[in-house]
């Protein structure tokens, strides 16, 4: 298991991003979650407690059967899809969950959000459509994982959210932050025009172009 230091910085980068979720407009209350991976354990946001009433030495730590190892409060509805994403892409260190609003627009007519704006490069070819499942069941956490292939850094969750994730927990956040500017864009141009569509291999050249700007 990680050591104490590891999960105290990990805890306060949970809040941090929680409050950042709120502050940025991606949820509102207590919805939606947050996770950081740290050796085999998540360490992820408690369940049912607004951002801004959390102690980080109370943020709750599980394994990834789901169990919890520490904090004091109780762990997120959502575990089960953390921790499901985590056993199946051992490239992901974080992950946040939102309600953001544009997104979750076509999350309720069940549409992936084109490659409109040359951002969506950041979450991969266009951001899928998790089949629904009731919040914080198996069902959801399978989906989930289903359509985040290895190219693809977000997903939509149907009738309910958002998905983003990343090699840290600020990756997810800025992934999720992206993908909600991505659904506005591509609702503002479809309410006025046709939004034009990059083709694959322009955003596989995107794809290609972001890494080295992240890598310079
Ligand atoms: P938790 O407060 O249990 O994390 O649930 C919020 C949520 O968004 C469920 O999908
Ligand atoms: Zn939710």
């Amino acid at each position: 298991m990680a050591d104490e230091f590891e999960f105290r910085s990990k805890r306060e980068a949970i809040v941090e991003t929680g409050l950042a979720m709120v502050e940025g407009d991606l949820t509102t209350g207590t919805g939606g979650n947050v996770s950081a991976r740290t050796g085999d354990s998540v360490v992820i946001s408690p369940s049912a407690v607004p951002y801004d009433e959390i102690d980080p030495a109370d943020v709750p730590v599980v394994t990834l059967d789901g169990e919890r190892v520490a904090g004091d409060l109780p762990p997120s509805s959502e575990t089960p899809m953390h921790t499901n994403v985590y056993a199946g892409r051992e490239d992901i260190g974080g992950i946040v969950h939102t309600h953001s609003p544009y997104a979750s627009t076509f999350a309720s007519l069940d549409e992936p959000i084109p490659a409109s704006s040359y951002l969506i490069a950041y979450a991969g070819h266009e951001v899928p459509v998790a089949g629904y499942a009731p919040p914080g069941s198996e069902e959801l956490a399978e989906y989930a994982l289903d359509a985040l292939d290895e190219e693809t850094n977000a997903c939509l969750l149907r009738n309910h959210g958002v998905l983003a994730v990343g090699e840290t927990v600020e990756a997810a956040h800025e992934t999720a932050l992206i993908v909600e500017h991505c659904a506005r864009i591509h609702y503002q141009a479809s309410a006025i025009g046709d939004p034009v569509i990059l083709s694959d291999q322009e955003v596989d050249e995107l794809i290609a172009g972001f890494e080295e700007y992240r890598n310079q």
